[in-house]
Protein backbone atom coordinates (compact mmCIF):
# COMPACT_ATOMS: atom_id res chain seq x y z
CA UNK A 1 0.00 0.00 0.00
CA UNK A 2 1.21 3.36 -0.68
CA UNK A 3 1.88 5.87 1.57
CA UNK A 4 -1.33 7.94 0.38
CA UNK A 5 -3.84 5.24 -0.44
CA UNK A 6 -6.56 4.63 2.49
CA UNK A 7 -7.45 1.75 4.13
CA UNK A 8 -10.53 0.86 2.79
CA UNK A 9 -13.33 -0.51 5.21
CA UNK A 10 -15.13 -3.82 4.15
CA UNK A 11 -14.65 -6.15 1.77
CA UNK A 12 -11.28 -6.09 -0.78
CA UNK A 13 -14.07 -6.07 -3.78
CA UNK A 14 -16.80 -4.11 -4.62
CA UNK A 15 -19.94 -4.99 -3.50
CA UNK A 16 -21.56 -4.87 -6.88
CA UNK A 17 -18.65 -6.88 -8.10
CA UNK A 18 -19.81 -9.54 -5.72
CA UNK A 19 -23.55 -9.36 -7.14
CA UNK A 20 -22.18 -9.68 -10.40
CA UNK A 21 -19.91 -13.07 -9.54
CA UNK A 22 -22.94 -14.52 -7.57
CA UNK A 23 -25.53 -13.33 -10.59
CA UNK A 24 -23.03 -15.23 -13.70
CA UNK A 25 -21.98 -18.10 -10.93
CA UNK A 26 -26.00 -18.71 -11.23
CA UNK A 27 -26.36 -18.57 -14.41
CA UNK A 28 -23.63 -20.56 -14.92
CA UNK A 29 -25.48 -23.04 -12.68
CA UNK A 30 -28.62 -22.78 -14.56
CA UNK A 31 -27.04 -23.20 -18.01
CA UNK A 32 -25.73 -26.30 -16.40
CA UNK A 33 -29.17 -27.69 -15.20
CA UNK A 34 -30.99 -26.99 -18.82
CA UNK A 35 -33.88 -25.63 -19.22
CA UNK A 36 -36.63 -26.63 -16.48
CA UNK A 37 -39.42 -25.40 -18.10
CA UNK A 38 -41.36 -26.46 -21.80
CA UNK A 39 -40.22 -23.96 -24.48
CA UNK A 40 -44.25 -25.08 -25.57
CA UNK A 41 -45.95 -22.37 -23.56
CA UNK A 42 -47.78 -18.99 -24.63
CA UNK A 43 -44.96 -16.69 -24.11
CA UNK A 44 -42.80 -18.12 -26.78
CA UNK A 45 -45.58 -17.63 -29.45
CA UNK A 46 -43.53 -15.31 -31.82
CA UNK A 47 -40.55 -17.54 -31.59
CA UNK A 48 -39.44 -19.03 -34.75
CA UNK A 49 -40.40 -22.92 -35.06
CA UNK A 50 -37.03 -24.26 -35.70
CA UNK A 51 -35.94 -22.06 -32.33
CA UNK A 52 -38.74 -23.75 -30.16
CA UNK A 53 -38.23 -27.31 -31.76
CA UNK A 54 -34.09 -26.68 -30.94
CA UNK A 55 -35.47 -25.62 -27.07
CA UNK A 56 -37.75 -28.57 -26.89
CA UNK A 57 -34.91 -30.76 -28.06
CA UNK A 58 -32.97 -29.55 -24.65
CA UNK A 59 -35.76 -29.91 -22.65
CA UNK A 60 -36.53 -33.39 -23.03
CA UNK A 61 -32.59 -33.93 -22.67
CA UNK A 62 -32.12 -35.10 -26.10
CA UNK A 63 -29.25 -32.46 -27.14
CA UNK A 64 -27.53 -29.55 -25.40
CA UNK A 65 -26.46 -26.95 -27.77
CA UNK A 66 -23.63 -24.74 -26.88
CA UNK A 67 -24.61 -21.12 -26.42
CA UNK A 68 -23.89 -17.91 -24.93
CA UNK A 69 -24.75 -17.64 -21.32
CA UNK A 70 -26.19 -13.70 -20.51
CA UNK A 71 -24.71 -11.01 -18.61
CA UNK A 72 -25.60 -10.28 -15.01
CA UNK A 73 -27.05 -6.70 -16.50
CA UNK A 74 -29.43 -8.55 -18.94
CA UNK A 75 -30.12 -10.97 -16.01
CA UNK A 76 -31.10 -7.53 -13.97
CA UNK A 77 -32.86 -5.91 -17.16
CA UNK A 78 -35.01 -8.99 -17.38
CA UNK A 79 -36.45 -9.19 -13.35
CA UNK A 80 -36.52 -5.39 -13.30
CA UNK A 81 -39.11 -5.73 -16.05
CA UNK A 82 -41.27 -8.17 -14.05
CA UNK A 83 -41.34 -5.58 -11.28
CA UNK A 84 -41.83 -2.56 -13.61
CA UNK A 85 -45.17 -4.25 -15.09
CA UNK A 86 -46.19 -5.30 -11.53
CA UNK A 87 -45.76 -1.48 -10.34
CA UNK A 88 -48.02 -0.90 -13.62
CA UNK A 89 -50.75 -3.08 -12.66
CA UNK A 90 -50.76 -1.73 -9.40
CA UNK A 91 -51.32 2.18 -10.75
CA UNK A 92 -53.91 0.95 -12.57
CA UNK A 93 -55.73 -0.67 -9.78
CA UNK A 94 -55.30 2.11 -7.37
CA UNK A 95 -56.42 4.71 -9.90
CA UNK A 96 -59.10 3.71 -12.33
CA UNK A 97 -61.62 2.07 -10.07
CA UNK A 98 -64.52 4.18 -10.98
CA UNK A 99 -64.01 3.39 -14.83
CA UNK A 100 -62.99 -0.20 -15.22
CA UNK A 101 -61.92 -3.27 -12.78
CA UNK A 102 -58.61 -5.10 -12.95
CA UNK A 103 -59.78 -8.97 -12.80
CA UNK A 104 -57.97 -12.22 -13.25
CA UNK A 105 -54.83 -11.36 -12.73
CA UNK A 106 -52.24 -13.99 -13.00
CA UNK A 107 -55.33 -16.74 -14.38
CA UNK A 108 -54.11 -19.59 -15.52
CA UNK A 109 -55.55 -20.59 -18.79
CA UNK A 110 -54.87 -24.18 -21.00
CA UNK A 111 -55.38 -24.10 -24.93
CA UNK A 112 -54.67 -27.08 -26.25
CA UNK A 113 -53.35 -30.55 -26.51
CA UNK A 114 -49.80 -31.09 -28.37
CA UNK A 115 -49.76 -34.65 -28.69
CA UNK A 116 -46.35 -36.88 -29.98
CA UNK A 117 -46.74 -40.40 -30.82
CA UNK A 118 -43.11 -41.45 -30.76
CA UNK A 119 -42.05 -39.76 -27.83
CA UNK A 120 -45.39 -39.99 -25.70
CA UNK A 121 -43.56 -38.40 -22.71
CA UNK A 122 -43.57 -35.10 -25.29
CA UNK A 123 -46.77 -34.87 -24.87
CA UNK A 124 -48.28 -31.44 -22.93
CA UNK A 125 -51.11 -29.05 -22.90
CA UNK A 126 -50.22 -25.56 -23.97
CA UNK A 127 -50.88 -23.43 -20.92
CA UNK A 128 -49.95 -20.09 -19.45
CA UNK A 129 -51.26 -17.39 -17.46
CA UNK A 130 -52.40 -13.96 -18.60
CA UNK A 131 -51.36 -10.64 -16.73
CA UNK A 132 -55.08 -9.22 -16.23
CA UNK A 133 -58.37 -8.72 -17.72
CA UNK A 134 -59.95 -5.30 -17.51
CA UNK A 135 -63.71 -5.36 -16.98
CA UNK A 136 -66.50 -2.95 -17.23
CA UNK A 137 -70.30 -3.78 -17.48
CA UNK A 138 -70.08 -3.04 -20.97
CA UNK A 139 -66.11 -3.62 -22.36
CA UNK A 140 -63.93 -6.25 -21.53
CA UNK A 141 -60.16 -6.93 -22.35
CA UNK A 142 -57.34 -9.02 -21.59
CA UNK A 143 -54.54 -6.94 -20.90
CA UNK A 144 -50.69 -7.47 -21.35
CA UNK A 145 -47.88 -5.01 -20.10
CA UNK A 146 -44.19 -4.73 -21.60
CA UNK A 147 -41.76 -2.84 -20.31
CA UNK A 148 -39.78 -1.29 -22.62
CA UNK A 149 -36.42 0.45 -22.72
CA UNK A 150 -35.74 3.73 -24.54
CA UNK A 151 -32.93 4.44 -27.18
CA UNK A 152 -31.39 7.38 -29.50
CA UNK A 153 -32.90 7.69 -32.68
CA UNK A 154 -31.36 9.87 -35.24
CA UNK A 155 -34.72 11.50 -36.51
CA UNK A 156 -36.77 11.90 -33.17
CA UNK A 157 -36.44 12.53 -29.36
CA UNK A 158 -36.38 9.01 -29.07
CA UNK A 159 -37.27 5.35 -30.28
CA UNK A 160 -40.31 5.25 -28.13
CA UNK A 161 -41.03 8.88 -30.25
CA UNK A 162 -40.28 6.89 -33.82
CA UNK A 163 -42.61 4.05 -32.61
CA UNK A 164 -45.42 6.15 -31.81
CA UNK A 165 -44.87 8.19 -35.11
CA UNK A 166 -45.10 4.91 -37.03
CA UNK A 167 -48.34 3.65 -35.47
CA UNK A 168 -49.59 7.02 -36.38
CA UNK A 169 -49.14 6.85 -40.02
CA UNK A 170 -49.89 3.27 -40.17
CA UNK A 171 -52.54 2.11 -42.89
CA UNK A 172 -53.56 -0.93 -40.13
CA UNK A 173 -54.09 1.48 -37.14
CA UNK A 174 -56.33 3.97 -36.66
CA UNK A 175 -55.33 6.59 -33.01
CA UNK A 176 -57.84 6.11 -30.14
CA UNK A 177 -58.74 9.73 -28.84
CA UNK A 178 -56.00 12.55 -29.24
CA UNK A 179 -53.65 11.86 -26.78
CA UNK A 180 -51.21 9.60 -29.39
CA UNK A 181 -50.84 7.07 -26.86
CA UNK A 182 -53.55 4.58 -27.88
CA UNK A 183 -54.07 2.97 -31.23
CA UNK A 184 -56.10 0.12 -32.34
CA UNK A 185 -55.50 -2.29 -34.73
CA UNK A 186 -58.89 -3.66 -36.21
CA UNK A 187 -57.51 -6.27 -38.52
CA UNK A 188 -54.66 -7.68 -36.56
CA UNK A 189 -53.19 -10.05 -39.65
CA UNK A 190 -52.69 -6.96 -41.91
CA UNK A 191 -51.40 -4.47 -38.71
CA UNK A 192 -48.92 -7.21 -37.80
CA UNK A 193 -47.70 -7.07 -42.05
CA UNK A 194 -47.42 -3.64 -41.42
CA UNK A 195 -45.53 -3.65 -38.44
CA UNK A 196 -42.78 -5.43 -39.80
CA UNK A 197 -41.26 -5.98 -36.26
CA UNK A 198 -40.87 -9.42 -35.00
CA UNK A 199 -40.11 -9.12 -31.37
CA UNK A 200 -43.32 -6.52 -31.24
CA UNK A 201 -45.33 -8.99 -33.29
CA UNK A 202 -44.42 -11.65 -30.51
CA UNK A 203 -46.52 -9.71 -27.97
CA UNK A 204 -49.83 -9.79 -30.34
CA UNK A 205 -49.10 -13.08 -30.92
CA UNK A 206 -49.08 -14.20 -27.59
CA UNK A 207 -51.84 -11.68 -26.15
CA UNK A 208 -54.31 -13.07 -29.43
CA UNK A 209 -53.50 -16.85 -28.27
CA UNK A 210 -55.29 -15.89 -24.54
CA UNK A 211 -58.00 -13.48 -26.28
CA UNK A 212 -58.64 -16.60 -27.83
CA UNK A 213 -59.01 -19.27 -24.95
CA UNK A 214 -62.21 -20.70 -24.09
CA UNK A 215 -62.22 -19.13 -21.11
CA UNK A 216 -62.05 -15.17 -22.09
CA UNK A 217 -64.36 -15.56 -25.19
CA UNK A 218 -67.04 -17.14 -22.85
CA UNK A 219 -66.61 -14.33 -20.60
CA UNK A 220 -67.42 -11.76 -22.97
CA UNK A 221 -63.57 -10.27 -23.36
CA UNK A 222 -63.39 -9.59 -27.44
CA UNK A 223 -60.39 -7.37 -27.48
CA UNK A 224 -56.40 -7.21 -26.63
CA UNK A 225 -54.36 -4.71 -25.51
CA UNK A 226 -50.69 -4.35 -25.13
CA UNK A 227 -49.73 -1.70 -22.91
CA UNK A 228 -46.26 -0.85 -23.40
CA UNK A 229 -44.11 0.86 -20.18
CA UNK A 230 -41.55 3.38 -20.81
CA UNK A 231 -38.72 2.09 -18.79
CA UNK A 232 -36.84 5.54 -18.93
CA UNK A 233 -39.38 8.01 -18.27
CA UNK A 234 -42.41 5.85 -17.59
CA UNK A 235 -44.90 6.98 -20.58
CA UNK A 236 -47.33 4.11 -21.35
CA UNK A 237 -48.58 3.92 -24.57
CA UNK A 238 -51.54 0.83 -25.67
CA UNK A 239 -52.18 -1.04 -28.65
CA UNK A 240 -55.62 -2.34 -28.89
CA UNK A 241 -56.39 -4.84 -31.66
CA UNK A 242 -59.55 -7.36 -32.14
CA UNK A 243 -58.28 -10.91 -31.88
CA UNK A 244 -57.78 -13.17 -34.79
CA UNK A 245 -58.69 -16.60 -34.86
CA UNK A 246 -57.02 -17.25 -38.14
CA UNK A 247 -53.58 -16.07 -36.52
CA UNK A 248 -54.58 -17.96 -33.48
CA UNK A 249 -54.60 -21.20 -35.79
CA UNK A 250 -51.28 -20.46 -37.39
CA UNK A 251 -49.49 -20.12 -34.03
CA UNK A 252 -51.55 -23.32 -32.92
CA UNK A 253 -49.92 -24.68 -36.09
CA UNK A 254 -46.55 -23.12 -35.34
CA UNK A 255 -46.40 -25.55 -31.77
CA UNK A 256 -47.78 -28.38 -33.51
CA UNK A 257 -44.91 -28.36 -36.43
CA UNK A 258 -41.92 -27.70 -33.58
CA UNK A 259 -43.45 -30.67 -31.51
CA UNK A 260 -43.34 -33.12 -34.61
CA UNK A 261 -40.05 -32.26 -35.96
CA UNK A 262 -38.68 -33.22 -32.08
CA UNK A 263 -41.08 -36.47 -32.46
CA UNK A 264 -39.49 -37.57 -35.77
CA UNK A 265 -36.34 -37.10 -33.89
CA UNK A 266 -34.90 -33.99 -36.00
CA UNK A 267 -35.76 -30.26 -34.83
CA UNK A 268 -34.32 -29.54 -37.83
CA UNK A 269 -37.28 -31.02 -39.57
CA UNK A 270 -38.94 -27.58 -38.20
CA UNK A 271 -38.86 -24.96 -40.63
CA UNK A 272 -36.76 -21.57 -40.44
CA UNK A 273 -38.93 -18.84 -40.18
CA UNK A 274 -36.20 -16.18 -40.57
CA UNK A 275 -33.33 -15.69 -43.30
CA UNK A 276 -30.03 -15.51 -41.86
CA UNK A 277 -29.42 -12.17 -41.60
CA UNK A 278 -32.62 -10.78 -40.28
CA UNK A 279 -32.71 -9.58 -36.64
CA UNK A 280 -34.38 -12.63 -35.55
CA UNK A 281 -31.51 -14.90 -36.34
CA UNK A 282 -29.12 -12.01 -35.19
CA UNK A 283 -30.13 -12.63 -31.61
CA UNK A 284 -31.18 -16.25 -31.53
CA UNK A 285 -29.05 -18.57 -29.64
CA UNK A 286 -29.07 -21.44 -31.80
CA UNK A 287 -27.99 -18.97 -35.01
CA UNK A 288 -24.42 -20.94 -35.30
CA UNK A 289 -25.92 -24.32 -35.15
CA UNK A 290 -29.35 -23.56 -37.35
CA UNK A 291 -27.03 -22.10 -39.71
CA UNK A 292 -23.73 -24.57 -39.78
CA UNK A 293 -21.53 -21.58 -38.53
CA UNK A 294 -18.42 -23.17 -37.42
CA UNK A 295 -16.37 -20.22 -36.63
CA UNK A 296 -16.31 -16.94 -34.72
CA UNK A 297 -16.82 -15.59 -38.38
CA UNK A 298 -19.50 -13.57 -39.84
CA UNK A 299 -22.67 -16.20 -39.58
CA UNK A 300 -23.75 -14.57 -42.89
CA UNK A 301 -20.32 -15.20 -44.77
CA UNK A 302 -20.19 -18.37 -43.38
CA UNK A 303 -23.78 -19.50 -44.21
CA UNK A 304 -22.90 -18.65 -48.21
CA UNK A 305 -19.79 -21.20 -47.76
CA UNK A 306 -21.86 -23.82 -47.54
CA UNK A 307 -23.64 -22.95 -50.95
CA UNK A 308 -22.82 -23.70 -54.49
CA UNK A 309 -20.46 -22.35 -55.72
CA UNK A 310 -20.98 -19.64 -58.02
CA UNK A 311 -21.89 -20.86 -61.74
CA UNK A 312 -24.38 -21.35 -64.33
CA UNK A 313 -27.54 -19.93 -63.15
CA UNK A 314 -30.22 -22.23 -62.43
CA UNK A 315 -33.29 -21.74 -64.84
CA UNK A 316 -36.29 -20.89 -62.25
CA UNK A 317 -38.66 -23.86 -64.18
CA UNK A 318 -36.07 -26.47 -62.87
CA UNK A 319 -36.46 -25.76 -59.08
CA UNK A 320 -39.12 -27.77 -57.47
CA UNK A 321 -43.08 -26.50 -57.58
CA UNK A 322 -42.85 -25.21 -53.99
CA UNK A 323 -39.24 -23.19 -54.55
CA UNK A 324 -41.52 -22.01 -57.98
CA UNK A 325 -44.02 -20.59 -56.95
CA UNK A 326 -42.32 -18.48 -53.79
CA UNK A 327 -39.31 -17.27 -55.74
CA UNK A 328 -41.83 -16.42 -58.52
CA UNK A 329 -44.18 -14.18 -56.58
CA UNK A 330 -41.47 -12.74 -54.29
CA UNK A 331 -39.58 -12.10 -57.98
CA UNK A 332 -42.57 -10.24 -58.82
CA UNK A 333 -43.00 -8.02 -55.80
CA UNK A 334 -39.50 -7.44 -55.82
CA UNK A 335 -40.03 -5.69 -59.24
CA UNK A 336 -42.99 -3.64 -58.30
CA UNK A 337 -40.73 -2.21 -55.22
CA UNK A 338 -37.68 -1.82 -57.86
CA UNK A 339 -39.67 0.32 -59.82
CA UNK A 340 -41.73 2.25 -56.93
CA UNK A 341 -37.90 3.00 -55.01
CA UNK A 342 -37.01 4.32 -58.74
CA UNK A 343 -39.53 6.90 -58.87
CA UNK A 344 -39.22 7.58 -55.35
CA UNK A 345 -35.56 8.70 -56.22
CA UNK A 346 -36.78 10.89 -58.88
CA UNK A 347 -38.72 13.03 -56.59
CA UNK A 348 -35.79 13.04 -54.21
CA UNK A 349 -34.00 15.17 -56.32
CA UNK A 350 -37.37 17.08 -57.26
CA UNK A 351 -37.83 17.75 -53.08
CA UNK A 352 -33.72 19.01 -53.01
CA UNK A 353 -33.65 20.67 -56.03
CA UNK A 354 -37.18 22.48 -54.98
CA UNK A 355 -35.18 23.46 -50.97
CA UNK A 356 -31.75 24.85 -52.76
CA UNK A 357 -33.82 26.82 -54.74
CA UNK A 358 -35.75 28.23 -51.95
CA UNK A 359 -31.90 28.35 -49.99
CA UNK A 360 -33.18 25.80 -46.73
CA UNK A 361 -31.45 22.47 -45.52
CA UNK A 362 -34.39 21.83 -43.32
CA UNK A 363 -38.08 21.88 -43.94
CA UNK A 364 -40.59 20.81 -41.82
CA UNK A 365 -43.66 19.12 -43.27
CA UNK A 366 -47.20 19.33 -43.13
CA UNK A 367 -47.49 16.36 -41.46
CA UNK A 368 -44.90 17.11 -38.81
CA UNK A 369 -42.29 14.89 -40.75
CA UNK A 370 -38.79 16.93 -41.33
CA UNK A 371 -36.23 16.30 -43.93
CA UNK A 372 -33.16 17.60 -44.30
CA UNK A 373 -30.19 18.06 -46.98
CA UNK A 374 -27.41 15.78 -45.98
CA UNK A 375 -23.81 16.24 -48.00
CA UNK A 376 -22.49 12.63 -48.16
CA UNK A 377 -19.38 11.33 -50.59
CA UNK A 378 -21.35 10.20 -53.06
CA UNK A 379 -23.97 13.35 -53.38
CA UNK A 380 -26.28 15.12 -51.83
CA UNK A 381 -28.88 13.45 -50.47
CA UNK A 382 -32.54 13.64 -48.36
CA UNK A 383 -32.93 12.45 -44.65
CA UNK A 384 -35.30 12.40 -42.15
CA UNK A 385 -34.44 14.68 -39.35
CA UNK A 386 -35.20 15.74 -35.83
CA UNK A 387 -35.77 19.40 -33.91
S1 LIG B 1 -31.19 -18.86 -36.39
FE1 LIG B 1 -32.99 -17.92 -37.30
S2 LIG B 1 -33.96 -19.54 -38.52
FE2 LIG B 1 -32.51 -20.53 -37.11
S3 LIG B 1 -33.70 -21.09 -35.31
FE3 LIG B 1 -32.85 -19.07 -34.92
S4 LIG B 1 -34.40 -17.62 -35.61
FE4 LIG B 1 -34.90 -19.60 -36.49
Amino acid sequence: MSSNEQKILGPEVGYVDILNFATVEHLKKEAEKGPQYSPLRPSASGKCTRELAYELTEYAGIARYEKEVITPETHRIFALGHSVEWHILKQLEQHTGEYFKVKYKQQGLSFFKLEATNKPELSQWLEGSIDACFYSPSHRAVIDFKSKKDKYSSYHKSSWDETTEKLSNMESVQMIGDSGTSFWAEDLEAFLKELDDPFFEANFLQLNLYANSQFLMERGVDHGAIIQINKNDSRLREVRFKPSRALYEKTKAKFEAALAAVDAGDPELAPRDHLLGSIKCAFCSFKKHCWRVESDEDPLKSYFKTLPKKGWPTDLNRLDAGSQQLLGEAYEAFKASQEASEKTEVVEKEIIDAMLKANVRKVRFGDGKIYEIKTLKDGIVLRRGKL
